[in-house]
């Protein structure tokens, strides 16, 4: 199996256990101290706002930085810069492990020192509220993303631990079908086109979604006619406490519509694998840009925005419901109820999470008043009003 930057790994199941990283800084306790004091230096990006951090602690930015590093801590970072919506008040500590173990190294340390945590992709379903994020936010994104074409029925079996020969970890292979593995942070737009570079088709349908492949597991996204659920053999993931890494077949995922047992049992996707078939690039290039021309007719891509607001209630859709209701062109501050696509809050310039909250609560009841509708947000609204 062949990696992105072409070197040879082994499935996913055998790749090699890394140690936790060291710091690649080593940076004395008391500079540490001084950062906390001083957010807006040294180990704080060039974005941290400068604001007094409430319940900052040397310990706790000295631990995070010899898990992940020094160049993978922020601290009272604008979430507005993670998210799509350029909306978010700060988070107390933003971090980017690029390993598995600094991944449960850190799940770790929050729990025992009871510290809230929160994971996140790409930030493209994501509201953060004003008030920002308490405790430590783990990014998974795009230092978390290698991949790796697993095997075809030819190749099947030649690494430890790897499916028979003529076997995919789903049953028999068809004779075209091939197994992809990546981690969870690789963006799903990037994955797309690295497995069309290799003739393997199958993901085109989420071409256009913007966030990660494990906020697409989290969420089962789906667009076109495909959801993840049709490509996913399983998923590696870890518990909530950091103790315990295991997978989780198609079937234990228990994906449905924007579902899957990941939010239920609030597990951290690390890795998935996808079973995909071989055709022509250029076909699936086709495909990918066909269906790329349809979503930039349709959405209003030119402004920040975190996708489609709402979930699509059953026997409803959301759009024409709001069409209807001539709520589109709506603005409550910045935020506005697209004039493109009347399921999507687009941020004008300025929003905040309260704008989107009150456009939101707006919608909610109008379409109930007309509709007798109850409309769920399929965004997650989280963080300190
Ligand atoms: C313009 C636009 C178009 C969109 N079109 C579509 C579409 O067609 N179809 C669709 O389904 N969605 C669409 N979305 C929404 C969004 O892109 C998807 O829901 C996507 O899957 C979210 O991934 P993310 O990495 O950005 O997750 P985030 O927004 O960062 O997080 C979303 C949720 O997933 C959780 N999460 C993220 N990564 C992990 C992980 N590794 N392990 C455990 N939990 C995790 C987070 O805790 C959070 O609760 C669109 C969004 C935008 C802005």
């Amino acid at each position: 199996m062949r990696e992105n930057n072409g070197r040879q790994v082994a499935p996913a199941h055998t790749l090699p256990r890394a140690q936790a990283s060291a710091p690649s800084q080593d940076l004395e306790l008391k500079e540490l101290d001084a950062m906390v004091a001083a957010p807006d230096q040294g180990l704080a990006s060039e974005h941290t706002s400068g604001r007094t951090l409430a319940g900052s602690s040397p310990e706790l930015l000295h631990a995070l930085v010899a898990i992940v590093g020094a160049e993978a801590v922020r601290i009272n970072e604008p979430m507005a810069l993670h998210t799509s919506f350029a909306i978010g008040g700060p988070a107390d500590y933003l971090v980017f492990p690029s390993e598995v173990e600094q991944v449960q190294s850190l799940v770790r340390y929050c729990v025992q020192h009871s510290l809230p945590y929160f994971l996140m992709g790409k930030g493209t379903d994501l509201l953060v509220q004003d008030g920002g994020i308490r405790g430590v936010v783990i990014q998974l994104s795009e230092r978390f993303a290698r991949w790796a074409v697993v095997g075809h029925p030819a190749e099947a079996g030649t690494a430890e631990g790897s499916p028979a020969a003529g076997q995919s970890s789903r049953g028999k292979y068809q004779p075209d079908e091939v197994e992809v593995w990546a981690q969870s942070g690789i963006p799903l737009r990037h994955l797309c086109e690295l497995v069309a570079e290799q003739g393997l088709a199958g993901l085109e349908f989420a071409s256009g979604i913007p966030g990660t492949l494990g906020g697409a597991v989290f969420m089962n996204a789906g667009a076109y006619g495909g959801e993840m659920k049709d490509v996913l053999v399983e998923a590696e993931v870890l518990s909530p406490d950091g103790q315990r890494r295991f997978s989780l077949s198609n079937e234990g995922l228990r994906l449905g519509y924007r579902h899957s047992v990941v939010q239920d049992q609030k597990l951290i996707v690390l890795a998935a694998r996808m079973l995909l078939h071989r055709d022509e690039p250029a076909a699936i290039r086709a495909r990918m840009a066909e269906l790329w021309q349809r979503r930039c007719e349709k959405q209003p891509l030119e402004y920040p925005s975190a996708g489609s607001v709402f979930k699509r209630p059953p026997g409803h859709y959301v759009g024409p419901m709001i069409q209807e209701l001539g709520l589109q062109g709506t603005k409550i501050g910045g935020a506005e109820v697209s004039t493109k696509h009347a399921g999507f809050i687009v941020n004008r310039g300025g929003a905040t999470a309260a704008d989107v909250l009150r456009l939101i609560a707006l919608i909610q009841e109008r379409v109930k008043e007309r509709f007798g509708v109850d409309l769920e947000p399929e965004i997650r609204i989280v963080g300190e009003p």
